[in-house]
């Protein structure tokens, strides 16, 4: 088998376990905006009613799903489709066009400023101080995470924001990107990942080996098809390549 030389990485769920920085962010920046709000409207709040009362935070999650099925090739670029929901909510809560943009937009800086307050799980920065040694690096995500804003950047000569190409993973695109950006080839490369169907399936189809994150254990102790190799948490990962490096 070809050496491996690349090593690519989704982030969410990977590096980091991403479901407390998202509820922190989603229910965050949703308070902040009918705090602001309020305090702006002033004398108009009493004519309109709170914000957060009459479009609580179940809806604005019920009104995005309906605006990525209305605009299906922005489906993927969730900061884009938060946004337009944000505005369409404050429109019809009362505000004119301009200042449902104005509020939209703050909001999301408000947003994307929580997103980013995550700690990767405490062995991955000195595992890929380890690996960048050896590898070729990159970072391959759906969420809208912007490496740039994160000390692990260091590590990530390349990093891939799907969503912003419309092209979200499982689409090859953005593997393709990214093995290109590194100058690399799929034979020469093994992605790490989460999910069985945006990172897995896709990355094996391109003739990419796979570490899967098994996070929940649901495949413990199956025979996986050729290729694609289990681990728990992120720190096995260089045990395995070690493994995968002496059979080469
Ligand atoms: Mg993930």
């Amino acid at each position: 088998m070809t050496r491996l030389d690349t090593l690519t990485f989704d982030l969410d769920d990977t590096l980091w376990d991403n479901g407390p920085v998202m509820e922190h962010a989603e229910q965050g920046h949703y308070h902040w905006l009918d705090n602001a709000l309020s305090t702006w409207l002033e004398a108009r709040l009493a004519e309109l009613g709170r914000y957060g009362e009459r479009f609580p935070l179940p809806t604005y999650v019920q009104h995005r799903g309906e605006v990525a099925r209305r605009f299906p090739l922005r489906r993927g670029d969730f900061t884009w489709v938060r946004r337009r929901s944000l505005y369409e909510l404050l429109e019809a809560y009362g505000l004119a066009s301009q200042e449902a943009e104005m509020w939209a937009t703050a909001a999301m800086e408000r947003f994307l400023e929580l997103r980013h307050r995550l700690d990767p799980y405490p062995e991955v920065d000195a595992l890929l101080e380890g690996l960048a040694g050896d590898y070729r690096l990159a970072t391959i995500t759906n969420g809208n995470v912007d490496l740039n804003r994160l000390p692990l950047v260091r590590h990530f000569p390349v990093s891939i924001i799907a969503g912003e190409l419309l092209a979200p993973k499982p689409d090859a695109r953005p593997f393709l990107a990214a093995l290109a950006r590194l100058n690399s080839a799929p034979s020469r490369a093994l992605h790490v990942g989460d999910s069985w169907k945006e990172d897995v399936l896709p990355a094996r189809r391109l003739g990419m080996r796979v570490a899967w994150i098994d996070r929940h254990d649901q495949a413990a102790g199956e025979a996986l098809p050729e290729g694609i190799h289990r681990l728990s948490h992120v720190r096995e990962l260089p045990a395995l390549l070690a493994r995968l490096q002496q059979r080469d």
